[in-house]
Formats: structure tokens, sequence, C-alpha cells
């Protein structure tokens, strides 16, 4: 049986402080009394996307790029890895280290595969919206592709949107996560962020600023003291637009 759940907008409204996972867990409970199939929806508020999501992962783990990973793999091969350095696998710290590494990575990469374009749609509030639009310190942790140790920092992206074609912040954090979590370079990573918000939100201009501590360096000594490594992404009139890129860098460091 298919049932098709309609929200009203003052459950929207209500729901909004709530964590997706918990609802889709407490949805879960009905749907073993009722045997409904598949939570579907008629509303296009974006949380309810979420939840939706959330909900039908749940149920069938069919979220791309989660619930995929070949978990007995992993743990077969830390524990290579751990015989190789030279180490006991049976000794007491590391019986259940090699499940515990599985169980990490199908969190720390559950952005494999995933298209970070999916979680950012825009909402066009005030179509003469065309101010700057800035949103620093968005927190990531991801993992280098060359070493896979992490590397973490922060994220700021400005942007000039075109027409009031605006999104929110929650939207911009899930699209940062989304391409952090998965085997990744920082550079890469700045350039996923910029083209997904060019292709979404077709703004004026986009700059995305990635700081980042790469424990790869650090750990190694090659630069000994903590360092960050930075990069940036430009696109449309921040290109061309020196004095506007200048004013953007300078709000970025403002807070420093
Ligand atoms: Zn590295």
């Amino acid at each position: 049986m298919d049932v098709e759940v309609k929200f009203n907008d003052i459950i929207i409204d209500e729901i909004d402080n709530f964590d997706c996972a918990f609802l889709a867990n407490s949805l879960m409970g009905l749907i073993k009394l009722s045997r409904i199939k598949e939570l579907r929806y008629t509303n296009d508020n974006g949380l309810f996307d979420k939840l939706v999501r959330e909900f039908n992962n749940q149920l069938y783990g069919v979220e791309e790029g989660w619930g995929r990973m070949d978990k007995k793999k992993i743990e077969r091969a830390v524990r290579n890895i751990l015989e190789a350095i030279g180490e006991d696998p049976t000794r007491e710290g590391l019986q259940r280290t090699p499940e515990r590494v599985a169980q990490m990575y199908e969190d720390i990469f559950a952005g494999t595969n995933q298209n970070p374009e999916e979680h950012l749609e825009f909402f066009s509030d005030d179509m003469d919206y065309e101010d700057l639009i800035l949103v620093k310190d968005i927190s990531f942790y991801s993992m280098c592709e060359h070493h896979l140790v992490p590397f973490f920092g922060k994220v700021h992206i400005a942007y000039i949107p075109k027409e009031g074609r605006i999104t929110g912040f929650s939207r911009l954090a899930r699209l940062v996560e989304t391409v952090a979590r998965r085997l990744q370079l920082q550079e890469r990573m700045n350039k996923m962020i910029a083209d997904a918000i060019v292709k979404i939100l077709e703004p004026l201009g986009v700059l995305v600023i990635v700081e980042a501590e790469q424990m790869c360096m650090t750990m190694r000594g090659i630069k000994k003291t903590e360092s960050r490594t930075i990069t940036s992404a430009v696109r449309g009139i921040f290109k061309e637009d020196s004095a506007s890129r200048a004013e953007v860098m300078n709000l970025i460091k403002g807070s420093d």
C-alpha cells in the first residue's frame, strides 16, 4: 500500500527545529504497524525533501553512496595493514579496531558518489536582491586521497545572487559536507563547491575560499608548525572585478 502523506504549513513550521533522522525514525514505527511502503509528499518545502530522503534511507538504505560500503572488506584490509606494519591484530587494544574503522569509514565517506548539487536548492524571496551574501566559517573534515589522513578547516562562501536566487545556510553547509565526506583534495573540493553554486543558483559571481590544515603535511614534519593551506575558486564578476574581490577578502579576514 502506497500512502501519500500530506503536511500542512503549520506542521512545517513546527518541525523546523526537529532532527530529520529522529522524525524518520519515529515514522518507521508507523510504517511497521501499517505496512506503508513508501513515504511521499506533495509539499515542495526543502526540509521535507531531507526528511523523506532520510526516511527512505532508513527503510531501504537507498541513499546513494550510503550503506553500500563493503564493511567486511574494509575490516579485512585494516587487519592486513595492522599486520603489515608489524602489529599484532589480536592484542587487546586492536581486536575491534578493524570493525571500528569500517564503521567510521561509512560515516566519513558518506558523501562518496553523492551529487553535491542535489542538496542545493534555491528559493527566490526578493527578485531584486542582488547584494553580496557571505557565509563564513563553515567547518569541514575531509580525507586526503593521497595519504588517507584528514585535512580539515573552514570554507567561506560569498556570492552575489541573480534575481533573488538565494539559498539557506543549512543548504550551503550540506553542500560542503557532501563534497568533504569522501576522498578529496582541497583544490578539487574548492572547485566542486563553486561549480555547484554556479550551476544551481546561477549567481552573478561566486568566491569560495577553503582554509585547511593538511595532516599529511603537519604529521610528517614537512611543515613543523601548524600551517594552513588556502585555496580559492572565483567565478563570474569576482573574476573581472578586483575591487569587489578585495572587499570580500577583507570581510572574510575581518573576524580573525
Ligand atoms: Zn596528503
